[in-house]
Parts: structure tokens; sequence; C-alpha cells
């Protein structure tokens, strides 16, 4: 079977494998969708922390079963549609105990640490599986994306009536969105660009938009009475943001870091206690948020189709690949068929 490696930074090379047999409670999988994500940009272009060369990408996947090792779950059958959960957690350590595998001390995540989904087959613990018959291929493909969202959503105890900044209209923060509005939260989409802001309101049906450059704190103010919003989401990967983020929280309020950088964040703490912020990481996703996704997708609140913008087939994946890193494109979800 074929499989696309990550050489090196900046080289893909596709190359002829053999095809993975099923261990016990393993299922194996024929990949048919693949997604990519900033993930894999950042792996591409050697800028992505704890990463190692070679490695196969590729975490946002679907497929079919193929077969089924010895131990798999009853729930699943070969021939059934599938998500892969692509975050390999441990079971025993203090993360997993109390039920937080999403943040694992032994995390490996597929096509991160371990070897990921860019392939013909892959085989994956069966319980890692969703299945996903009667929503379609490129829905299943998405579910993981879009988990990332509503588990952030989750993490901050959003609540109906509140006022929740989501900065960044990205493919994550898209899915804040989305899910922020889904709890009842009143949502305002920041970002740099005025074509994704235009976008954050059509798909994600945010209630209002402010652009980086145009006075951000003021135009938050006046949009909350003086308020600010309760709740401030950061889905950029830019650390200036997320520095600059801590200003637009109420008082009492929390901020939320969805995106993650390779470097330092200092912040006031005056500030910080006059305000008595909570600070809060939100990392992956469990199987409960993929379960608020697929609830979502299935019930036809969330536009699938306008999410995924571009798509190759798994020849062309490598040419295509390059043009989908310039923000020109307008990339917001890439997906490459199998
Ligand atoms: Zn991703
Ligand atoms: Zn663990």
């Amino acid at each position: 079977m074929k499989e696309i490696v990550c050489q090196q930074a900046d080289e893909f090379k596709m190359i002829d494998v053999a095809e993975p047999v099923a261990g016990t409670g393993e299922a194996l999988v024929r990949i048919r969708r693949i997604g990519i994500c900033g993930t894999d940009y950042h792996a591409f272009k050697g800028n992505q922390p704890f990463f190692s060369y070679p490695r196969v990408l590729g975490h946002e996947l679907a497929g079919v079963i193929e077969a089924m090792g010895e131990g798999g779950p009853d729930s699943l059958a070969v021939g059934d549609q599938v998500s892969i959960i692509p975050y390999l957690q441990c079971g025993t350590c203090i993360a997993c105990r109390n039920g937080k595998s999403n943040c694992c001390t032994n995390m490996r995540v597929l096509g991160v640490h371990t070897d990921g989904g860019m392939r013909e087959v892959i085989a994956v613990p069966a319980d890692h599986l969703i299945n996903t018959n009667g929503i379609t291929l490129d829905q299943a493909a998405i579910l993981e994306p879009l988990s990332i969202g509503a588990h952030a959503v989750r993490r901050s105890g959003l609540a109906a009536g509140e006022l929740a900044l989501v900065i960044g209209g990205g493919p994550i923060g898209l899915g804040v969105m989305a899910f922020a509005k889904q709890r009842g939260a009143a949502v305002i989409a920041m970002d740099v660009n005025e074509k994704r802001l235009n976008f954050c309101r059509d798909w994600a049906k945010v209630d209002e938009t402010v652009h980086v450059k145009n006075n951000p704190l003021q135009q938050l103010m006046k949009l909350s009475n003086g308020d600010l919003p309760t709740v401030v989401f950061d889905a950029t990967g830019s650390a200036k943001s997320m520095t600059d983020a801590f200003q637009y929280v109420s008082h009492g309020g929390r901020l939320v870091y969805v995106g993650l950088v390779k470097v330092d964040i200092t912040f006031s703490d005056p500030e910080f206690h006059k305000k008595e912020l909570t600070l809060m990481g939100s990392r992956n996703a469990t199987l409960e948020d993929f379960d608020v996704v697929l609830y979502a997708v299935r019930g036809g609140s969330i536009d699938t189709d306008r999410y995924i913008t571009h798509r190759a087939g798994f020849d062309q994946m490598i040419d295509e690949f390059k043009n989908w890193l310039n923000p020109e494109s307008g990339v917001i979800k890439a997906i490459i068929e199998v």
C-alpha cells in the first residue's frame, strides 16, 4: 500500500509499504478522507514543537473498517464507516484517571508523536473509533477539528446569555464560535482579515465582528455596554494576540487559550489580579466532545459543506500541499480523498 511520509521539513515522499495487521484490540481502517490542518502545515515547515522526522502526518481521519482484531468492541463491525479519535492516551496517568485523557501525561497523537493516517490502511485501537454511518466521509473527517472547538467551549463552562469573544477565525476558531452559539451565548468574532470575519458572520452566525486593527478594546467596550466579554477564547496561535487577549476579558472572566505557541507568554499580574481572571489551556478533545459534534452534524446544525474549501486526491496531495500553505489560497479546511 501507499503512504506519504514527511521525510524532513519541506519534503514529502510517497512510498510503498506493507499493509499493517490488526493486533489485539485493534481495527484496520481503510482511510478515505484526511483533513489537513495547522499542525500539519507547521510540521511540514519544521516549526512544530516536539516533532521528529521522518513522520507520517494525518490526524483528521475518516475511513471504513476493513478488519477487526481480537477483543474489539461489539458495537463496531467490518464495513462500518468510522472517524478516528487520534489521541492515544495511556489510561493510567493522573489526567487519564481524572477523566482528562485529552491531556494525558504520555499523550501520543497520531500524525504528531506517532505515525498518522496519510496512508491507505492504518491499524488503530478499536476503542478510538466512532461509528459515523449515516454522515458523509467529509463530515466524518472534520469531526476532529470541530471537537477541539467544542472542547474549548465545554472547558470554559460558557452558559447561555454570556457574551463570548473568539479571537481567530480559522478552522478551530470557527468551531469555537459555532459551539458557543449552540450554547446560547452571544458571540463576537475578532480577526485580522475582513473576508474571514464575513465568513464568521455567515457560517458561524456570530452576532458581531471586530477587526483587530480597528481599536478592538474600544469596539468591545461599546458592544458590551462597558462590561467586556466574560469569556475570551484565543484561537490564533499568535503570542501577540494571546498577550493582548488579557485586556479584552471582563472582571471575573475567563480567558481560554485554544491555540498554542512555542514561546513564553507574559502578562501584568496587577491586571490579572484586579480582574480576578481565570486563565485556562484547552488541549485536544475527549470522546464526549466528539459526541457533541457528531450530534450537531447529524442534526444539520453545522454547515460542513462550506467548512471544506479545498480538496485533492491522494496522488495530488504532495503538489497541492504547498498551495494550501499560501494564505491567499483562502483555505479553511483542505481534505484529501483516498
Ligand atoms: Zn488538526
Ligand atoms: Zn494518561
